[in-house]
């Protein structure tokens, strides 16, 4: 099968520049000014951007919380991805207290089955133990090398004294673990309190975690990787406090990664006062606009490494679990379909950001860390032929009435966005044109090399 996609515009870290791209089979065969070959399919793409297919670092897709389990399953949830110009998610595998990693990977790999975009996993760990730990070597021989930790929750929190330990053990792998930065004990007091005063609508939320909250995991996790001498990433971090503390940390020479999501840039904690407040409780909560301000402009200095989703769905009818206590509200949005276009729009179209920047945050830097560079996260001669097609002229209002995913609000809900995805070329087939999708399922699971650490 070859493609040829004739006029786009071509982004490319050097910058954009127009011309033709073909691809053969499952490869990207040639790019860059008037290719004329015979081609199975073109795509006039007069007017689009031509990026790597954007890779979601941060879902969760079939994923039990207590009694509940997110309305998205890998199946929805990758068709909306997809349709958004996601061509790989990389999703939270969890190894449950009681289980081992391998059987983590085992149950993931099956829910992943039926997947409409390529996928891998970082394993998520609730235990850490000479057992465990015996099993890293077999997770990186299945392509999963990159772990995560949680400093709150209590079926998955771990100590500070694991994580440094952690760190210390993966570094030497070339692996890396991102941590969920917030302090527990903290949000555990301040929830009691404010349900003790009877404060338990969705706003409380937010206040029960506030900036400093996160502030505080980010600093003890900087610490902690300095004293281990390893790299410390931070998972969604939406704070302008957290973001100072991983600059001075970058100050003194450390090796850190930073990950924030679209709701950290466009939704403020005022919207939990909305009648469907219900949908904004995540964790982070969402913060003010000073705070989108500071994760902006450090996306115009190259410091924000990448942004994921968070993609983790749950309806309004179990969303209303939390009626009357915030903190019985399973945590999480949907997002996962519409990333792309709201980076567009409010990095690339509000002045912040160039294209050459919203490929490195979408695509690049995350094919570079997570060992898949550069058969992903590159337009060039040889890499997989995950191609998106990105129609700047294409105004629009997301509505999860028409979003893809199974879910039936959308925290983004109302949100006019400047353009969007186009076409999609996922492995060398042409999986979405014109905002259609045509071919489901053809998923495959990208086995992972070891971590490209650029900023080591
Ligand atoms: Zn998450």
């Amino acid at each position: 099968m070859r493609i040829l996609i004739k006029n786009a515009f071509l982004v490319r870290p050097e910058g954009v520049e127009k011309g033709d791209l073909l691809t053969e089979d499952r490869r990207i065969s040639r790019l860059g000014g008037t290719i004329d070959a015979p081609a199975d399919k073109v795509i006039d793409a007069e007017g689009c951007y031509v990026f790597p297919g954007f890779i979601d670092t941060h879902t969760h897709f079939d994923l039990e919380v207590g009694s509940t389990v997110t309305a998205d399953d890998f199946p929805s949830g990758t068709r909306a991805a997809l349709l958004g110009g996601t061509t790989t998610v990389l999703d939270f595998a969890t190894q449950e207290r009681g289980m081992t990693l391998m059987d983590a990977y085992r149950k993931w790999q099956n829910k992943a089955k039926g997947c409409s975009c390529n996928y891998g996993f970082h394993m998520a760990m609730s235990e850490w133990n000479e057992a465990r730990i015996a099993e890293i070597p077999l997770m990186i021989e299945n392509g999963v090398t990159s772990f995560k930790m949680y400093m709150v929750y209590d079926n998955m929190r771990l100590s500070d004294g694991v994580i440094y330990e952690a760190i210390q053990r993966l570094a030497r792998e070339d692996c890396v673990i991102g941590i969920h930065c917030e302090n527990d004990d903290i949000i555990k007091s301040r929830v009691r309190e404010l349900k003790a005063a009877g404060k338990t609508a969705s706003r409380y939320h937010a206040i029960s975690r506030p900036n400093l909250v996160e502030a505080d995991g980010v600093g003890r996790l900087m610490d902690a990787a300095y004293l281990a001498g390893g790299p410390a990433w931070v998972v969604h971090l939406s704070t302008k406090e957290g973001l100072d503390i991983a600059r001075r940390a970058r100050e003194r020479g450390q090796e850190v990664y930073l990950e924030t999501c679209p709701q950290y840039l466009v939704l403020e904690e005022a919207m939990y006062d909305a009648p469907d407040g219900a949908k904004f409780v995540m964790s982070p909560p969402l913060r003010s606009r000073a705070d989108q301000e500071a994760l902006l402009q450090a996306m115009t200095t190259g410091e924000i490494d990448w942004i994921g989703t968070d993609h983790c769905s749950f309806t309004m009818a179990q969303k209303a679990a939390g009626q009357d206590d915030f903190s019985k509200t399973p945590n999480g949005g949907a997002g996962v379909q519409n990333r792309a276009e709201i980076v567009y729009t409010r990095a690339v179209k509000g002045g912040y950001i160039d294209l050459p920047a919203m490929a490195e945050l979408l695509s690049t830097r995350a094919a570079k860390l997570f060992g898949m560079y550069p058969k992903k996260g590159a337009l060039l001669p040889g890499s997989d032929a995950d191609i998106v097609v990105f129609d700047p002229n294409a105004p629009h209002t997301i509505h999860a009435a028409t979003n893809l995913h199974r879910c039936d609000n959308s925290p983004y809900e109302g949100y006019e966005a400047a353009g969007k995805t186009r076409d999609v070329i996922l492995n060398g087939v042409l999986a979405v044109e014109n905002g259609t999708i045509l071919a489901t399922g053809l998923g495959e699971y990208v086995k992972r090399d070891r971590c490209g650490r650029y900023r080591k």
